[in-house]
């Protein structure tokens, strides 16, 4: 087929929408090392997780077997308001660095919450509403996923608790107006609201929070109070299994035109755009057919899978979570305060860290946050579309492998995840137009430091 051929944007038909998610957990080689209870350090059962999770949230989070699982009707409906998200061909960007590849971009920024956040969210809310629950807690940073579980709690008429932590509250009031518009109400953490909230605040009355605190804290209330379960937006396998969408949808319209991916790039902070990008891909690795090159991009500031171990740790900075086998750069590992480009989780999903160990994700590649806002700057100007600063971590190495194909006259075929919208980043490209922006690359013993909180767990680790 000639590149005339080929459209800008590839969509499917509502009949060709995915009816299934993919779990790739079911096809993987060696499964991940189960969860760990933080009292006990046994495996998490089913009855550990359900005070905490919905049930069937529970339920999938343990589902080793179950390759398809049936996308419940409530959730196809909602998903057509706004899927399939556009497949693009890129072809302005290619033309600008005149590469002989071919570059396609799967866009997750359209809808109001600015990411690929709400494929999940809007399943949780699902089945917590099955359950017939109350509400649901969650912590947020920045306010991405927070937005996301809003307007998912908003659809199903639930109640969304956020616990935001309290510097984001202060400097990001939009994101907060947003998520009160949908009907959650947002806390700033700490807070006096859960016992933990207000040890901290006796302790550190002036602190502005943590990611750590705000988790401690929705844990906390959905635990103590009747009708209510904890929900979180990446890591977990539920969430990778739900983020699937992204790669089945991208497969079945690259069919269309008899294209298939040479290389899959994905940015990485808890693994579920890429893991959900590449899971169909994946598919075909794990059951031994052509399949492309995985690359997962992170943070050279926070950079879990090129730098961090592959050990048990919590998956938050509070210690109150279960433990993950993981690559980790120890919970307490926080990235420079210059860092902007979000991606800053300091473990990686349990099944993104096992397929990397067991080299069926390729490789793993850090990148400097100015040359990922040179390139997010150059996709915007020939692309149209501002990218997150997370998604451009993937644009960064997307570019660099087209500028090598230009090098070996390659006709590669690259596909990457465009997993967000760069509108609530305005700041972080005024810091990089203004050249105040700068790189930190940790030293090994600032990353000893954080390897030093991983507890040690004889005969486990
Ligand atoms: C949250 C977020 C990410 C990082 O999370 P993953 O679980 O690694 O996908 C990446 N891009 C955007 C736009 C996000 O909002």
């Amino acid at each position: 087929m000639s590149k005339s051929e080929i459209p800008y944007k590839i969509n499917l038909s509502e009949s060709e929408l995915p009816k299934a998610w993919y779990n790739v957990r079911a096809d993987m080689k060696t499964d991940h090392r189960p969860i760990l209870h933080p009292g006990t350090l046994k495996p998490v059962t089913l009855e550990d997780l359900s005070p905490v999770f919905c049930t069937e949230l529970a339920k999938q989070e343990l589902n080793a077997t179950d390759a398809y699982v049936e996308i419940p009707f409530e959730i196809r409906e909602f998903y057509k308001m706004y899927r399939p998200s556009p497949l693009v061909r890129a072809y302005c960007l290619e033309k600008e660095l005149k590469t002989p590849a071919k570059i396609y971009y799967k866009f997750e920024g359209g809808n109001t919450s600015g990411s690929h956040k709400l494929n999940s969210s809007i399943a949780q809310a699902y089945y917590a509403k099955a359950q017939g629950l109350k509400g649901v807690t969650t912590e947020t940073g920045a306010g991405q996923w927070g937005t996301a579980l809003s307007m998912a709690c908003g659809y199903f008429g639930l109640d969304c608790r956020v616990y935001m932590v309290k510097v984001s509250y202060q400097q990001k009031p939009y994101r907060k107006g947003v998520m009160e518009t949908y009907g959650a109400t947002i806390i700033p953490s700490p807070s006096d609201t859960t016992e933990v909230g207000r040890k901290i605040l006796a302790e550190h009355p002036d602190t502005t929070g943590s990611l750590g605190c705000a988790i401690s804290e929705a844990v906390e209330y959905a635990v103590t109070h009747e009708g209510y379960r904890y929900v979180l937006g990446s890591v977990l396998n539920q969430v990778l299994m739900h983020q699937s969408i992204i790669g089945l949808e991208a497969k079945a319209a690259m069919e269309k035109y008899g294209e298939y991916p040479d290389i899959v790039i994905g940015c990485a902070g808890g693994g579920s755009n890429l893991g959900g990008l590449m899971a169909p891909f994946m598919e075909d690795r794990l059951k031994g057919r052509h399949a492309p090159y995985f690359i997962a991009v992170e943070p050279a500031s926070c950079p879990s899978m090129t730098r961090g171990k592959f050990m048990y740790d919590f998956c938050d900075t509070g210690k109150v979570t279960p433990l993950a086998k993981m690559y980790t750069l120890g919970a307490t590992y926080i990235p420079s305060p210059n860092h902007a480009g979000g991606l800053r989780y300091h473990g990686m999903s349990p099944i993104l860290s096992q397929l990397y160990h067991d080299g069926y994700l390729d490789e793993a590649r850090a990148v400097e946050q100015t040359k990922v806002f040179e390139a997010a700057t150059l996709f915007a100007r020939v692309e149209g579309t501002l990218p997150a600063p997370e998604s451009s971590h993937a644009i960064r190495v997307a570019i660099d492998e087209a500028l090598k194909c230009r090098e070996t006259g390659e006709q590669k075929t690259i596909l990457f995840g465009l997993s967000g919208t760069g509108y609530f980043d305005i700041s972080a490209y005024m810091s990089y137009k203004e050249g105040t922006m700068t790189d930190h690359i940790p030293t090994d013993e600032e990353l000893e430091e954080g390897f030093k909180g991983i507890p040690s767990l004889p005969g486990i680790q």
